[in-house]
């Protein structure tokens, strides 16, 4: 089969014929559809997470379907339609794992960075880690969903917000095009928050009530001004924007961090005390919140912006989303 993989950490992507796998007990084989290229996978690309074996073919947006499947596997059958996200696997045993938070598993296996993901023709991935795609979704507009979708879905939806509540999406990009889009569907008040004035078309038809322009106002203020946020969701990684809100909070406010800056994030906590308002973050999902993103996102068409690549074109389909040119998902069709 035909993959892209890092052959070593720094170097650029090599499309090479490689063996196909064949999936170990517990595991299933899927042919990849599309997968999507995630600003994550630059741990893989430039060696920035402990622990990975080189060659390693990237890639935790996988949609596809199950072409093989390994012994002891039961609940997945031949032609079934999947996806593999972010969260590739856990231990069953831990603590986290006996409580069924299988998100917090000690021993959790990164897809696309514990074992080969889905820039390539064919993957394994272990049983739990597949989520069923809806009939009716495309494969390419689920892939994205599958960490950018989940990711937003789910940080909104653990939050205490309730529909007609003020929450605010920071950015209209990568993630915030589709937190919008949950923001809006779940019935929130849907505020967008944006540096870029040229967004604001975009933010209404992707479902903003409100536009708010933070390169010339003062994203703070302009939430106060409309009642204070429940949640701000923080997509765009900068410690200035993520600062640039807090005091925006209203009582029992959440900043709730998808984004992850590179830098400390400084934060006034008078601000906090005040309005007993917290900064927090959020992970994607485990492989059920995935395919929660998968039905809820069909039920109510939510669809990622998504430009496709043919594997082949790993390099330049990378470049894209790294230097964040892409509108708004780079996505592989192997
Ligand atoms: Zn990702
Ligand atoms: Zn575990």
């Amino acid at each position: 089969m035909k993959a892209a993989r890092v052959p070593e950490p720094g170097a650029d992507f090599e499309v090479v014929d490689v063996e196909t796998p064949e999936p170990a007990a517990g595991e299933v084989r899927v042919a990849v559809d599309a997968c999507g290229i995630c600003h994550s996978d630059a741990f893989v690309k430039e060696g920035a997470y402990p622990g990975i074996d080189y060659p390693r073919v990237p890639g935790h947006e996988v949609a596809g379907r199950v072409d093989a499947v390994g012994d002891d596997v039961t609940a997945w059958s031949e032609g079934d339609r999947v996806g593999v996200g972010w969260h590739g696997g856990h231990c069953f045993e831990c603590d986290a794992c006996r409580r069924g938070d299988f998100q917090q598993c000690e021993d959790a296996q990164i897809t696309g960075i514990a074992y080969d993901g889905g820039y390539a023709e064919y993957m394994t991935a272990p049983a739990e880690a597949l989520a069923a795609v809806p009939a009716d979704l495309d494969a390419v507009d689920a892939a994205p969903l599958l960490c950018a979708g989940v990711t937003t879905f789910n940080a909104l939806r653990n939050t205490d917000a309730r529909p007609g509540d003020l929450v605010a999406v920071q950015g209209v990009g990568g993630l915030g095009h589709l937190g919008i889009q949950y923001a809006h569907a779940a019935g929130f008040e849907t505020v967008a928050l944006s540096r870029s004035p040229d967004k604001e078309e975009l933010a209404d038809d992707l479902g903003a009530d409100h536009f708010v322009n933070a390169a010339e106002e003062d994203a703070a203020q302009a939430l106060r001004e409309l009642g204070g946020a429940d949640v701000v969701l923080a997509t765009a990684p900068s410690a200035p924007a993520i600062e640039s809100v807090v005091d925006g909070l209203g009582t029992d406010g959440r900043v709730v961090v998808v984004g992850v800056p590179g830098e400390d994030v400084a934060v006034n906590a008078q601000s906090l005390v005040g309005v007993r308002g917290g900064v927090e973050g959020w992970a994607s999902g485990d492989a059920r919140d995935s395919q929660d993103t998968l039905e809820f996102s069909d039920l109510r068409d939510v669809t990622p912006e998504v430009e496709t690549f043919a594997l082949d074109d790993v390099r330049e389909a990378y470049s894209r989303m790294i230097d964040n040119e892409a509108r708004f998902r780079a996505v592989l069709e192997p």
